[in-house]
């Protein structure tokens, strides 16, 4: 079975069949400026230019960049990616990048925002949405609260938290379930209890409230467990979304300049191990869990397929879900869901001055997932050179 997969995550013809040849020559030559970090700082210059100066790039941004990372700029732009996806059984999670406003107009924009998404996956059938909590609250307050200087009583809490319940409502009678990212560590504590408390509130069924959990953070296992059990004592479904992190760098950094000790995992290794372990738990106690693994890594997909397996799971068990961003790995994304495993994309949207931040943020991708990069450029240019052989 390995061996198969392995091989399927080779097939370039199914990994880029839903795109064209122009498509591909553009993917092929935004991986190329990508591949060298000289030509990466001259183009996020140039976007940040755009973005300060607003100048008239739009034209040239939307044929590259964001049409390669992005859905649309609405929702109803996102339509005709959607479908193509489902023509695969990929799913598809909307994500509106633009950064939030730290006022509380701000985080009541979010909300209305996100509850005009979640009306929308609603209507299009759509299963998830991801939240970010720092669009509900400033992290000031979530710093505030994760430290205990602010009491769960507090009113910014109580704000934070109706915002959610709020969303959540919203999401229930669209049968969408809500995804809580994971975000710093300093605010981690404030997000996981509202997640906690929200799991109590909607996840008596099911798993509606997901919580994210990052294990190149030491001890994510432990919590895992600990949470898990304190669900089955107080019977509520434990929704568990998991990933590697995403602010290594900025972790490390913090924890230096305040002279603490990192929370961060010593070595790359220590954190694939965290995470093959994780999700050996989480399936083992898939019967009151549901598990979303959000990885653009081929080995940790396999070893979720062999867990699978080895636990007579079908590949359609809607507890389990693989996600990868839009525009990368999407040789996983189309070798899994030609086997039947529940796939999502998730797809930034919004207008394209709003997600020049996230298109930085892309390009700029830090050094400690670059391999992904590459291997996406290596997979276009094989499969360029797999076409031209053709003909
Ligand atoms: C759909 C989706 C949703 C996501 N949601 C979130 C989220 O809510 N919160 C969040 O924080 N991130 C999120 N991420 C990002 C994620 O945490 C990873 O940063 C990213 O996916 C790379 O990890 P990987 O498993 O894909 O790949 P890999 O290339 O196998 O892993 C790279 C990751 O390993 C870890 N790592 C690398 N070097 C070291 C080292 N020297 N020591 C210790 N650890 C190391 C880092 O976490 C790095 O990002 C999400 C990613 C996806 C695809």
């Amino acid at each position: 079975m390995d061996k198969n997969i392995k091989n399927l995550f080779n097939n370039t013809e199914l990994a880029f069949t839903n795109k064209s040849n122009f498509e591909l020559t553009k993917a092929y030559f935004l991986f190329s400026v990508l591949d060298y970090p000289l030509l990466t700082k001259i183009g996020n210059a140039f976007l940040l230019l755009v973005l300060k100066l607003r100048l008239p790039f739009k034209v040239i941004i939307k044929n590259t960049i964001f049409n390669h990372f992005c859905g649309g700029e609405t929702l109803e732009d996102c339509k005709e990616t959607f479908l193509s996806l489902k023509k695969y059984n990929i799913s598809a999670m909307p994500e509106y990048s633009i950064e939030a406003e730290s006022s509380v107009e701000g985080f009541e924009n979010y909300k209305k925002d996100s509850i005009n998404i979640i009306n929308f996956l609603g209507k299009e059938g759509l299963p998830f949405i991801a939240i970010k909590c720092t669009g509900l609250l400033d992290i000031d307050s979530l710093e505030k609260i994760s430290s205990g200087e602010y009491t769960y009583d507090s009113k910014e809490y109580i704000s934070f938290k109706k915002r959610l319940i709020d969303l959540c409502d919203s999401a229930v009678r669209n049968n969408v379930q809500v995804l809580i990212d994971a975000e710093e560590t300093w605010i981690q504590d404030a997000i996981d209890n509202v997640a906690i408390e929200l799991m109590q509130i909607y996840n008596r069924k099911s798993s509606v409230i997901f919580l994210t959990h990052q294990c190149y953070r030491t001890g994510t296992l432990s919590k895992i467990k600990k949470n898990l059990e304190v669900s089955k004592e107080k019977k509520y479904f434990y929704g568990i979304k998991l990933v590697r992190g995403a602010y290594m760098e900025k972790e490390r950094n913090r924890a230096l300049q305040k002279s603490y000790t990192s929370p961060i995992q010593i070595s790359k290794l220590s954190t694939d191990k965290e995470y093959n372990e994780s999700l050996k738990y989480s399936i083992e106690n898939i019967d009151r869990a549901s598990l979303w693994i959000g990885s653009h890594n081929e080995e940790s997909s396999l070893y979720l397929i062999n867990l699978m397996n080895d636990n007579n799971l079908r590949p359609q068990d809607k507890r389990i879900w693989l996600s990868q961003l839009y525009g990368m790995s999407d040789n996983i994304s189309y070798a899994l869901s030609s086997l039947g495993y529940n796939i999502v994309k998730l797809i930034p949207f919004g207008p394209i001055d709003k997600t020049i931040p996230y298109l930085i943020r892309r390009a700029n991708e830090n050094s400690s997932v670059k391999g992904q990069s590459n291997r996406q450029f290596t997979l276009i240019k094989k499969e360029i050179n797999r076409r031209k052989n053709l003909n």
